[in-house]
């Protein structure tokens, strides 16, 4: 232990024999890994360190560094292209992280639709085909108070094919107030321009009145379309045309009034945050629109999909459109639906786990917060100051924007690390783990975490803040 470090070229001749490498438990337990892939990975850890070392030199790795570089690799490259993430950073419904986790209740449906053969489109009763929209649309009615409802496969079809199948080469009136971008290439004067439907501009950016509305309707308007601006808040000097006055006024035109929603809160937030920040579905169908699109995964907390619910002459023309057949779910997706929208109508909306996220309370994080601080001072063992802080949390999914959340949160901070550096090693292991970063500290909001979550994080955190024996990190 004693003897000089050598440094330079001389030390690769200290770097240590592939089997030996190979020997060391962090490869010699990886049982999942071929063998001839492990002996190839710590074939490649070697030649890398002594690349490294004629390259610049420093001191030559040891076989249970190497080992455990190989391991890191292999377990890299074995990583299915969609992977688990720990979702530390208190969003519920991160779009980039799969929106939202479903139900127990919908997982096990989701099981059973895959496992087994169905009655996706079997009439039991009569021995007939049947319909796969006939197995959701009750839920859908119940739980919205529509006359008729479709399921397709996001909430960007819904709305294309409203547009596609109610007013095709005819107008579309909407206020400039809602020419909304969801992100992701969703605009809704592109969809508009897709759909070949003609988009009529009223009223201003900030105001817009029934009168404009009126003026604009002629001999080829199809449609008063609104859509909720979802992901921002125009205050101020401000005026909407609300959901009645649009049906009102469309209906003595004989036309129709149709939103576009987005997230589509089906039941009001027990979340004093939220305030009436959002319409609710059956709220909004009462008002007198004809149709009422919304996605399965956002504020529903459900599969991806898109819900248009409505009156039933309107929602017909959307399902015997030839569209609606290339937009259609598949059974999994429906299976996950139904068992979904089964805990909304039997009062159990708590279950699913959105909903939960968005309304735990101040309390329960606190207690979480702090319980993360201990495991996470455990973990570090002095590398890094962990402290528990107040914060907020947001929805996410252009859900509720504007509402920040109360939450607990836990700060790493690690100077010798850095926290960008930090969040790339947990991001990049696995499983995989997100988080934020503020003033230079890695922040953990419990409002994400889910069973098991916690003693990830701790194993995660521990590793990541070990010295990094390979000098490999961009
Ligand atoms: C999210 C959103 C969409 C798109 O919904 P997807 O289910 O993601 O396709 C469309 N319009 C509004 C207003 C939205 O918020």
């Amino acid at each position: 232990m004693t003897r000089p470090v050598p440094q330079g070229p001389d030390a690769r001749r200290e770097l240590p024999a592939v089997h030996v490498v190979l020997a060391e438990p962090a490869l010699a337990s990886l049982a999942a890994a071929p063998a001839a892939a492990r002996r190839a990975a710590a074939a490649a850890a070697v030649a890398s360190a002594r690349r490294r070392l004629a390259e610049s030199g420093g001191r030559a790795p040891d076989s249970a560094e190497l080992a455990a570089a190989a391991r890191a690799a292999l377990e890299r490259a074995r990583r299915p292209p969609l992977c688990r993430v720990v979702n530390a950073t208190g969003v519920p419904l991160h779009t980039n992280l799969g929106r939202a986790v479903l139900a127990p209740a919908a997982i096990a449906a989701v099981v059973e639709a895959a496992s087994r053969y169905s009655n996706l489109e079997y009439d039991l009763d009569a021995g007939a085909r049947g319909s796969r929209t006939a197995l959701v649309e009750p839920l859908v009615r119940e739980v919205t108070g529509a006359e008729a409802a479709l399921v397709v496969n996001n909430n960007a079809a819904a709305v294309f094919l409203c547009l596609r199948a109610l007013a095709e080469g005819r107008e579309v009136v909407v206020s400039r107030g809602e020419l909304v971008e969801i992100g992701d290439g969703f605009r809704v004067p592109d969809v508009m321009r897709e759909s070949g439907a003609r988009l009529v501009e009223v009223g201003t950016t900030n105001r817009t009145h029934t009168a404009d509305y009126e003026r604009a309707i002629g001999p080829d308007t199809a449609l008063l379309f609104k859509a909720h601006p979802s992901n921002f808040r125009i205050r101020g000097f401000t005026a909407e045309v609300d959901a009645a006055a649009l049906a009102a006024l469309a209906h003595a035109h004989g036309l129709a009034a149709v939103m576009d929603l987005g997230s589509g809160l089906l039941r009001r937030l027990a979340v004093p945050a939220a305030g009436g920040a959002e319409p609710v579905v059956a709220d909004l169908l009462a008002a007198g629109l004809d149709l009422v699109m919304f996605s399965g995964d956002k504020l529903v907390g459900g599969p991806q999909c898109g819900i248009v619910a409505g009156r039933r002459a309107v929602v017909e023309r959307l399902r015997r459109h030839p569209l609606a057949r290339a937009l259609r779910v598949d059974k999994m997706t429906l299976a996950a639906l139904v068992a979904t929208l089964a805990l909304y109508r039997d009062g159990r909306a708590a279950e699913v786990p959105t909903v939960a996220m968005l309304a735990a309370s101040p309390k329960a994080l606190r207690r979480d917060a702090a319980s993360l601080v201990r495991r996470l001072r455990r973990a570090a063992a002095g590398r890094a100051e962990v402290r528990l802080v107040a914060g907020a949390s947001e929805a996410g999914g252009g859900s509720l924007p504007d509402v920040a959340l109360p939450t607990a949160l836990v700060a790493v901070r690690a100077p010798a690390v850095g926290a960008a550096r930090l969040a790339a090693r947990l991001r990049r292991g696995t499983p995989a783990v997100v988080a934020r970063i503020e003033d230079d500290a890695l922040l953990f909001d419990p409002r994400t975490l889910l069973r098991g979550d916690a003693r990830i994080l701790e194993e995660r955190l521990g590793a990541a803040l070990l010295p990094e024996p390979s000098g490999r990190e961009r």
